[in-house]
């Protein structure tokens, strides 16, 4: 592993154009002591800390922005501490992935159920500051719903173990100045590494269960029907444990696809009161397979001409606003043709579930959305579709997940990480919390 793995070769989002010199150290620890070891060597030093996990978050905070900074990067540190089958849990390092911790549970017939799509890069101390999910976070919930305590070096050396309910410390009187501003493990989710370094998760883990559980799939006349199904399925907790809809696919990509439509898995004696909700054709496991396949190719396909480019991911529709997809979704597409880009594909995932800012759960259709960039456009002119669109999820009480949002403007999510940095120190990835963090991602794209 060289230089290039951690500040260069895996970042995922838009914002990869960084000045290489203002990275003034990187670090690979494998213990506790290493990290509290490389954090004091930014701190005498004055430099800001950025933790990196896999480099798939989207929202550009694995870069540290345009800080002087030390990468701190968890991929030396993927041990399973200990797994208890009784109680229900796993602690690991941070780095360790969803995959790695289920291929050491399958034996045990246990499993680690938060698995995003990126499971086999994504690490669970990155997945955890960004709260991220998979397509069943709808039953399963996300990484604040699954992770029971998580251990976390501040900038100033000392250990904090988050729990809960409740922060615990040697130092007491940092536990009582912690617990007197309620902070829990929501949080540390979503917080982007702005808090300290977290070294080790408690996760919960639970037995497989062995279901028979078959494919359907929906065609919708339009999206808002799509949506009124959604709302139905959420208002009657429908055990579907796997839902991805499809909005809309670029005629390069459409194949045999004829959105919108709805890919659907559960339970076979749930098949009758699914019937009730939404009308739908069973697929055979083949079908389904390949069904699955696709979705999971769509993003990954270039059209004839032009560049595919992840503008702007994770649209959230929830309460009312599943019923009114189709002219949001219209809203965003005159937006990015107004730019310039032609839109790709939509897709997402349906029934989800994810929290906004204030730690409310909201449950809808996460809609991820691919578009067609021209030859020529300027980062300065992609930024501004980035801020265009978030304005106008805000404007449309389409509420981005956290991920995307947050780092630019979700003021309840930042003035509360800005009211634990009182407590615990400031020093770790501080430009997402500057008033040019927009400024300065811009910059990068
Ligand atoms: C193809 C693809 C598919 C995806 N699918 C999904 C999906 O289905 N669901 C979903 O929720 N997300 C998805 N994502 C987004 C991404 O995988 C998640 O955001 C993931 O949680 C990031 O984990 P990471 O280890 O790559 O973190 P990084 O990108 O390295 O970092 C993300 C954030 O966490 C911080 N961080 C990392 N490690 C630590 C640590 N040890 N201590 C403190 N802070 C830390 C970083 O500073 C940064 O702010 C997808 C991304 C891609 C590219």
């Amino acid at each position: 592993m060289n230089i290039r793995d951690i500040v260069i070769g895996a970042n995922a989002s838009i914002y990869y154009r960084m000045d290489f010199r203002k990275i003034k150290g990187v670090f690979y620890p494998r213990t506790d002591e290493q990290v509290q070891e490389a954090v004091a060597w930014a701190r005498e030093r004055g430099y800001d800390v950025t933790p990196k996990g896999g480099g798939s978050g989207l929202s550009g905070a694995c870069t540290g922005g345009d800080r002087d900074r030390v990468m701190i990067s968890s991929l030396q540190m993927k041990e399973v501490l200990s797994v208890s089958k009784d109680q229900g849990y796993v602690d690991v390092q941070p780095g360790a992935t969803p995959d790695e911790i289920n291929v050491l549970l399958a034996p045990l017939k246990m499993k680690f159920y938060v698995t995003p799509s990126s499971r086999d890069v994504a690490t669970v101390g990155g997945m955890l500051n960004t709260d991220g999910g998979g397509n069943d976070a709808w039953v399963n919930g996300t990484m604040r719903d699954n992770t029971l305590r998580a251990k976390i070096v501040l900038y100033d050396g000392r250990l904090i173990t988050v729990e809960q309910k409740s922060v615990k410390s040697s130092d007491s009187q940092l536990e009582s100045d912690l617990n007197s501003v309620g902070m829990t493990i929501n949080d540390v989710a979503s917080s982007h590494g702005t808090l300290g370094f977290v070294t080790e998760l408690r996760l919960s883990i639970r037995p497989i269960v062995q279901e028979r559980l078959i494919g359907g799939l929906a065609e919708y006349r339009d999206s808002d029907e799509l949506g009124s199904t959604l709302r139905r399925m959420i208002e009657t907790k429908s055990p579907v444990k796997y839902g991805e809809a499809i909005v809309a696919a670029h005629p390069d990509v459409r194949g045999e696809l004829r959105p919108p439509e709805l890919i659907l898995e559960f339970p076979e004696d749930y098949a009758s009161n699914l019937e009730n909700i939404t009308h739908f054709r069973k697929l055979t496991a083949e079908e389904l397979a390949k069904l699955k396949d696709v979705r999971l190719k769509l993003p990954k396909r270039n059209p004839k001409k032009g560049l595919q480019l992840a503008l702007f991911e994770d649209y959230g529709f929830y309460g009312d606003g599943l019923k009114m997809i189709q002219e949001g979704v219209a809203g965003i597409d005159l937006l990015l043709k107004k730019h310039g880009f032609v839109p790709f594909a939509k897709y997402g995932h349906a029934p989800s579930k994810w929290y906004l800012g204030n730690n409310a759960a909201a449950y809808g259709i996460i809609l991820h959305s691919r578009e067609i960039r021209p030859e020529g456009i300027t980062k300065a002119e992609v930024f501004k579709a980035v801020m265009e669109l978030v304005d106008l999820c805000e404007e449309a009480g389409i509420t981005p997940k956290p991920e995307h949002k947050w780092p630019y403007n979700d003021k309840v999510k930042n003035d509360r990480i800005q009211q634990i940095r009182e407590v615990i120190g400031e020093g770790f990835n501080t430009f997402v919390l500057q008033s040019d963090c927009n400024v300065v991602l811009s910059s990068m794209v």
